[in-house]
């Protein structure tokens, strides 16, 4: 497949370059300029004549604002594949311009951060016609490990900010826990036996331990280098309270780790860290 691929940072050029052991890649990043992947002059000049665009970027709004740059550019039926984490609203809005230049669109984000971009493990949960979706399937495959059909345009980044809203719930849970248990005198290593093998166990115990030397080697044994950062995790919560409000759901759990998390990253220290960070960031407070 010929395959332009826009934003080629941190996730998007390792993805690239996997992609270009295969197919036909063509990239473009406003900053960044990879040796090892062929370049474009302009956005709308890696969308041309590619079957699939790839876009990878920050946000919603630079999302919006290259879509429409590389519409109008794309051949007819090509497939617009946004895999980065957006609001719902900007994925559902770039779907339907795609549409209106007879394109196909699917948002992908993805879950397994840089290290799954590089070894193309990552998880892809998508939104978007099934038949646009089985069409790149098997650059999924390459990227990644999994990819899981949602539904509808949108319904991709609403699996996305959901799981991530549940794991960012998880692990300040997780964390608050092991700190109440330090301060009962429990040791971490009979709390980690215990709750990962009881109801209290879910992934940032078992897999992604906060608490240094404790279950499976994690951030917290390497001084909380990232891992998934604190910021992108604010982020995430932060699409989620988006939604929840744009769609009247309750979300009380929610918005107390978006409060957290945003608290955390802005005035405690939390940017550049882990978002298992949290551990320390409890232990250095008490309950007042
Ligand atoms: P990044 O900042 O490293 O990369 C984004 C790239 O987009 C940059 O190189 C930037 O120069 C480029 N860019 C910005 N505006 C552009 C434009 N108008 N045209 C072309 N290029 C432009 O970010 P990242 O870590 O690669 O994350 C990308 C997306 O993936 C984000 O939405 C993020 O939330 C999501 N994500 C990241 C991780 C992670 O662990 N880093 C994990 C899962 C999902």
């Amino acid at each position: 497949m010929k395959i332009g691929f826009i934003g080629l940072g941190n996730m998007g050029g390792p993805m690239a370059r996997n992609l270009a052991k295969s197919h036909n890649v063509t990239g473009f990043d406003t900053l960044t300029k990879p040796e090892n992947i062929p370049l474009a002059q302009s956005a709308a000049a890696a969308a041309k004549d590619a079957d699939v665009v790839i876009t990878m970027l920050p946000n919603g709004d630079i999302l919006r604002s290259v879509a429409a740059e590389i519409h109008p550019a794309m051949k007819a039926a090509a497939i617009h594949l946004d895999c980065s984490t957006v609001d719902v609203e900007s994925a559902r809005a770039v779907a339907t311009q795609a549409e209106t230049h007879g394109l196909q669109a699917i948002d992908a984000p993805v879950s397994g951060g840089i290290g799954g971009a590089t070894n193309g493990t990552l998880t892809f949960m998508a939104g978007g016609a099934k038949t646009a979706f089985e069409t790149v399937q098997p650059l999924f495959d390459i990227m990644g490990q999994k990819a899981v059909h949602c539904g509808a345009s949108g319904n991709g980044q609403a699996a996305k900010i959901c799981n991530n809203m549940i794991l960012g719930v998880t692990m300040i849970a997780t964390c608050e826990a092991f700190v109440l248990a330090d301060k009962l005198g429990l040791d971490r290593q009979a709390m980690f036996d215990v709750v990962s093998t009881s109801s209290g166990y879910s992934w940032t115990m078992n897999a992604y331990c906060p608490a240094p030397g404790i279950g499976p080697e994690s951030p917290a044994d390497n001084d909380y280098q990232p891992g998934f950062a604190a910021e992108l995790m604010l982020k995430d919560l932060n699409l989620s309270q988006i939604a929840a409000k744009a769609a009247d759901a309750d979300t009380p759990m929610g918005q107390a780790a978006a409060a957290l998390y945003k608290e955390f990253v802005e005035n405690e220290g939390g940017a550049g860290k882990d978002f298992s960070a949290m551990l320390p960031r409890f232990e250095r407070r008490n309950r007042g």
